[in-house]
């Protein structure tokens, strides 16, 4: 197995530097260094940039206007653009919803539903989790009931992220009450502009609302949006969920926070010499720096095999947990290396409305926020406690 990066690759990473020099503007760029956050507008402009260049959906076939990366190059991408401080790419159409419509839509819904996800015309959210059905996801009870050429469909999703931009959402839902759990599931394309359809932010400990609650009272969708079979979305639901699962390991994003933190442990004074001289600060972040090298080689290890045509086997629970554990360890030592000036919650330097510059160091505004906001990283995307249990049984046979 070889792990270092071929010539063509190192070719291929100056060449997305280079373009995130050129296309990325510096006004997002430094919003994304600080933490602060992003506005719908700033996210669909980075992905109409991306889109213009071809390099939006980089796991999709060229056919249908994706760049058809391999994980290396997806991995290079992700590298680089946390690097430069680019905004995340929405994955919730792109990365989860398109890969299942290529496994198990048909060319009809490709046809109708790709295009609008690459020119942002439509922004989908994940309508899977509901209160009550979370790690166990098959006791999901929202229920669809087919009426002639519609499902009529009622019940409720919850934690649904950025519902409150999206205009379409993809549902799990119950469309056979007395098979087994498991089985009487199905995938459904939702316009949330449909009667029926109301959606309730929730206020996060950090402050922002970027989770939502999803109500369905009576909605009438078109059978020709199942995805799929009927009762067969359960299969559908966990192909995407391995999508969403190799999306969280996050090398790039602890690359680029390492980055901030040495820099910031480097220009703090804390007991009259700099915060990275301090013995017990210096081996949490050695720490942090030996597990990051320890993970990136399992990635590089996951993306070698992926390169073979191997699918991702416990190695992506090990990075869910070890990559999610990273970023909220990192997320801790930036505020503490900030210390007090982490306290004042400052929304409007947050949200970009504020000039005025906050007391203390640039990065303390958005300190603790973030560090709030990293606790969702072990809960989402299957809790890190299932992730575990996974690994307990398929790598150590317990
Ligand atoms: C910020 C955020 C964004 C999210 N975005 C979305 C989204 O866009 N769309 C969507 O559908 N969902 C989303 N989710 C929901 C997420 O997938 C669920 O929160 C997650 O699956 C856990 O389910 P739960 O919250 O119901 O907790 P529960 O399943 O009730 O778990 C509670 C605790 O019990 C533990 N636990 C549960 N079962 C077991 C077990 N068998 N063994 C050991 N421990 C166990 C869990 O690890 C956890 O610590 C989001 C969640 C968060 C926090």
């Amino acid at each position: 197995m070889d792990l270092a990066y071929t010539p063509e690759q190192e070719a291929f990473r100056a060449e997305l530097r280079g373009f995130l020099v050129e296309n990325l503007s510096g006004q997002v760029r430094e919003k994304v260094r600080l933490g602060k956050r992003l506005t719908k507008a700033e996210m669909q402009d980075w992905h109409a940039t991306l889109n213009a260049r071809g390099w939006l959906a980089m796991n999709w076939p060229r056919e249908y206007g994706g760049a058809e990366w391999d994980a290396v190059q997806r991995q290079i991408f992700e590298e680089e653009a946390c690097r430069a401080h680019a905004p995340r790419i929405v994955p919730f159409g792109l990365k989860m919803l398109a890969p299942v419509l290529f496994e198990f839509g048909s060319e009809e819904q490709r046809q109708r539903f790709l295009p609008p996800i690459l020119s942002g015309e439509h922004w989908w959210c994940q309508g899977y989790s509901e209160p009550g059905a979370g790690s166990d996801l098959a006791s999901l009870r929202t229920r669809a009931v087919r009426e002639g050429n519609h499902y009529v469909v009622n019940g409720q999703k919850t934690w649904t992220t950025l519902g409150q931009y999206a205009n379409w959402i993809f549902c799990l839902v119950r469309t056979d009450p007395d098979a087994k759990k498991q089985e009487g599931i199905s995938f459904l394309l939702i316009d949330m502009d449909t009667p029926g359809v109301t959606v309730r932010p929730i206020v996060l400990i950090d402050g922002a609302a970027e989770v939502n609650e999803v109500f369905f009272d009576n909605v009438r969708v078109p059978v020709e949006n199942l995805v799929g079979e009927e009762n067969r979305g359960w299969t559908y639901a966990k192909y995407l969920l391995t999508h969403e699962r190799t999306n969280i390991a996050g090398v790039g994003f602890s690359d680029a926070a390492l980055a901030t933190l040495k820099h910031v442990a480097a220009h703090t004074m804390a007991g009259g010499r700099p915060l990275h001289q301090n013995p017990h600060f210096a081996a949490r972040m050695a720490q942090v720096e030996i597990d990051l090298m320890a993970m990136r080689t399992t990635n590089l290890r996951m993306l070698s095999a992926a390169a073979k045509g191997q699918a991702p086997g416990v190695e992506s629970s090990m990075l869910k947990v070890k990559g999610t554990l990273l970023r909220q360890e990192l997320s801790a030592l930036l505020r503490r290396a900030v210390g007090p000036d982490a306290m004042p919650y400052l929304p409007d330097f947050l949200d970009g409305g504020d000039n005025a510059d906050p007391l203390g160091p640039e990065h303390a505004p958005a300190a603790a926020p973030e560090y709030f906001n990293m606790r969702k990283l072990s809960i989402f995307g299957g809790s890190n406690e299932v992730q575990r249990t996974i690994i307990a049984k398929s790598a150590l046979g317990l």
